[in-house]
């Protein structure tokens, strides 16, 4: 976060062109996997991840079973292939923390109570990375979830905002994060008004830090609708396949 790089112009645009309260053009898909419970696949600008969800499923090693809901596990892990210097394909530290916020993040959503010593295995796939992997991967994990048919409270939906030369701004990419001055990453859930995840890495006033994070709620609103568009999609695609089978 050194600052030196100019991330807003002079007309007020960031180094994407996108206004400080934008998020990136994001595109979701339900349903891609055909030997996983439940699958999607978020594009966030550059961002490109793939979640699959197996479960309630028995539990291996069963020693971990829970006697009274189901063993939620996350996997976040990003290809080697997913950012500009080959990444070690051996999880990193950071892989280990991020599914781990991850996981906490999901686990308030989800009813783990109906499915007693069973576990719930989310797999986050990042194929390339350009910031914001760990909103992404949540908002993703949610929509597979969803697909699984995984009684939930709610969709979690996740957003960063952060500080790039002064401004407020919604969605970092890759460098806004790195030379920018904050970011905190927020993961939602719209109808139960609820925060699962809220970091913060650099500086920030409570004031911009109450902007920051009003921000992101609104981004996560936007995306909520998104999710909810994309889940949609599928069950109308699913209607008109079996329309056309009974027609023929
Ligand atoms: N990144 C990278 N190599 C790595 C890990 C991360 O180039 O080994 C990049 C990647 O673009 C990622 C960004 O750094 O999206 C920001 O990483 P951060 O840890 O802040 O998590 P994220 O913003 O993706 O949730």
């Amino acid at each position: 976060m050194s600052g030196k790089i100019k991330l807003i112009n002079e007309n007020g645009l960031r180094v994407d062109g996108r206004r400080p309260n934008e998020l990136r053009p994001i595109k979701m898909e339900v349903g891609i996997l055909s030997n996983a419970d439940g699958s999607a696949y978020i594009e966030q600008g550059k961002s490109k991840i793939l979640a699959a969800v197996y479960g309630p499923r028995e539990v291996h090693p069963r020693h971990l079973a829970l006697p009274d809901r189901a063993l939620l596990r996350c996997r976040y892990h990003m290809a080697p292939f997913s950012v500009e210097e080959r990444k070690s394909p051996a999880p990193s530290r950071r892989e280990i923390e991020l599914s781990k916020v991850i996981r906490e993040a999901l686990e308030p959503a989800i009813f783990l109570e109906k499915f007693p010593r069973t576990s719930i295995d989310v797999f986050i796939e990042v194929l390339q990375a350009d910031g914001g992997t760990r909103c992404a991967g949540v908002t993703v994990a949610s929509l597979a979830l969803a697909d699984a048919g995984i009684p939930m409270r709610d969709m979690v939906v996740a957003c960063a905002a952060g500080k790039v030369d002064g401004v407020i701004v919604l969605d970092l990419n890759d460098l806004e994060d790195k030379e920018g001055e904050a970011d905190i990453p927020v993961a939602y859930m719209p109808n139960l008004g609820l925060i699962s995840l809220l970091q913060m890495d650099g500086i920030l006033t409570i004031e911009e830090f109450n902007q920051a994070l009003n921000l992101a709620i609104e981004g996560c609103k936007q995306i909520y609708r998104l999710q909810k568009e994309a889940l949609k999609a599928k069950y109308v695609a699913i209607k008109e396949e079996v329309e056309e089978t009974c027609l023929q």
